[in-house]
């Protein structure tokens, strides 16, 4: 077992390190052997409300956060981006130890935090309003003003990847922060807070704040001081947050939220190319993606010999210790554990043909072979809900037409693709599917540029790219009365 240093376990307020008004803490396990890594301080209300108290002053009108130059937030985003990668081996260690994703695959989420970050950091003084040609003798334009206070929760399926995501556009756009990571996964929120504060942003701009979502989450969702709150986690959740937030003080709300993404793969494709594909899209991160393409879509054509191909790729993607060179470590703690194996009990018992995987691996930590289920049918449990682990279900079909209407049977609307050489097909598709994303002859391709979220009950909002920075603005209109202009 790699052993990694844990330095930081508290709350991180006002660039300090508390612990929680309650002195309670809780355990961080890891997946990989089901042991203590270390306790972590549980923040709830109480420390909720210290922290808000924190981030609205640095909000404040004439705080050093507020009155600096819109360059300069850049520039200290670009020290955490060059921070970041300088520990980029040790946070992708840490982030191994608590939630078990191969060590590689954590690095490469490190340097893309820091890709997002530097994004970000270079649209800070470049966030421009507009010259209206308005009716009336007036002179009318609009500035962008940071939302405000921002409570940002997150899930443990990519911890740095959104804490990433959630603090870049914020911080870009000069609003201040209270982030929650998820209970699972505390570690590398609490060591790039350490680099925040090294970076030299103001007190309050920061704050973390480990606990659990119906504490520490609820009381920041309440919070009439909260502005904006930014979830990312499961539709129940997201549902319960779209209700409590605006209620509370109209506060606004971003959600990115669940998936049970098509991808579909036509006659004309290569099979082992499209296999290949489709495997990466339902298996990355062993399944614990929001946008995992579950849905594999094959025309009836090559149905059969893109099953065998599914099954054999399944079968020797390599599984176990996530610090040894693997494709997939644990899942992520027991409940997804005995969650996923039911829905794989349910595929067989559905009368899916299981051609692959279709039980746990070993008796030690959370592993799951990766499990393929041909002969899928659209109203099978395993076709409808988010499984959330290592489970492929392919389901066959006969002409483009039919294909749509069934992809877009589906209460989500996050991502979906495919595979084709027929650009006129591939095009049609992505016109009528309804998605936040659509790849073609590629998936889950998603960049620092480059938008993501969901229609439907996959989300509001969007993040990365020029709209994610919007998330975090408002608009102000300002008028000015112009002199009466003489007429000729
Ligand atoms: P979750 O409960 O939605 O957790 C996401 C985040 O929300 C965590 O930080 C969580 O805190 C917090 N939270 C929970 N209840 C809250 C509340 N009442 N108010 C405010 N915040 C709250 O997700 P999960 O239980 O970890 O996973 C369950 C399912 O969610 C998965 O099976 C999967 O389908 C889906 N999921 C989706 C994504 C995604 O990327 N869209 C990510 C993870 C999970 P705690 O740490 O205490 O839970
Ligand atoms: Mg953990």
């Amino acid at each position: 077992m790699v052993k990694v240093d844990v330095k930081y376990t508290k709350l991180f307020i006002n660039n300090e390190w508390v612990d929680a008004v309650s002195k309670k803490t809780f355990a961080t396990i890891n997946p990989q052997d089901e042991t203590v890594i270390a306790e972590v301080a549980e923040g709830d209300k109480a420390d909720v409300d210290i922290a808000v108290a924190a981030a609205k002053k640095a909000f404040h009108r004439y705080s050093t956060w507020r009155t600096m130059d819109a360059s300069k937030r850049g520039q200290l985003m670009l020290k955490l981006a060059d921070l970041i990668e300088s520990q980029a081996k040790y946070l992708a260690e840490l982030e191994t130890l608590d939630c078990g994703k191969p060590v590689k695959i954590s690095e490469e989420e490190v340097y893309h935090s820091a890709s997002v970050i530097r994004y970000y950091a270079g649209k800070a003084d470049k966030i421009l309003g507009n010259t209206i040609p308005a009716d009336g003798e007036v002179f009318s334009m609009t500035v962008k003003e940071p939302v405000g206070v921002c409570a940002q929760i997150i899930p443990w399926n990519y911890p740095i990847t959104m804490l990433s995501w959630k603090i870049a556009p914020a911080l870009a756009a000069g609003c201040t922060i209270i982030l929650k990571p998820a209970e699972q996964t505390p570690l590398t929120a609490l060591a790039v807070a350490a680099l925040i504060k090294e970076a030299g942003f103001p007190p309050g701009v920061v704050n973390i704040i480990p606990g659990y979502g119906p504490t520490a989450g609820a009381a920041l969702t309440h919070h009439p001081d909260v502005d904006k709150v930014a979830f990312t986690g499961s539709t129940e959740v997201g549902r319960l947050i779209l209700g409590a937030a605006p209620a509370a003080n109209l506060k606004r709300v971003t959600l990115e939220l669940g998936g049970k993404s098509p991808l579909v793969v036509f006659d004309d494709a290569d099979v082992e190319q499209a296999a290949q594909i489709a495997h990466e899209a339902a298996f990355a991160n062993g399944g614990q993606c929001c946008c995992a393409g579950t849905r594999t879509f094959v025309q009836a054509g090559i149905y059969e010999q893109f099953v065998a191909k599914a099954a054999e790729i399944a079968n020797n993607r390599s599984v176990g210790n996530p610090y040894d060179d693997v494709q997939q470590g644990p899942q992520i703690d027991q409940d997804m554990y005995s969650k996923v194996l039911g829905y794989i009990e349910a595929g067989k018992s559905g009368g899916a043909r299981c051609v692959a995987g279709g039980n746990k691996l070993g008796d030690k930590g959370y592993y799951i072979k990766p499990t393929v289920f041909a002969d899928v049918n659209d109203d099978m449990t395993i076709a409808r809900e988010e499984i959330f682990g290592p489970v492929q279900s392919i389901l066959k079909f006969e002409t483009f037409e039919e294909v749509v209407d069934r992809a877009n049977d589906t209460n989500y609307g996050l991502g979906a693709g495919v595979i084709t050489n027929d650009i006129t097909l591939a095009l049609s598709f992505a016109k009528l599917v309804k998605a936040g994303s659509v790849w073609i002859n590629t998936y889950d391709h998603v960049t620092s540029q480059t938008p993501f979220g969901g229609c439907k009950e996959s989300g509001i909002g969007r993040e990365l790219g020029e709209d994610g920075i919007n998330q975090y603005l408002e608009t102000k209109t300002i008028t000015l009365a112009l002199p009466k202009i003489p007429q000729l």
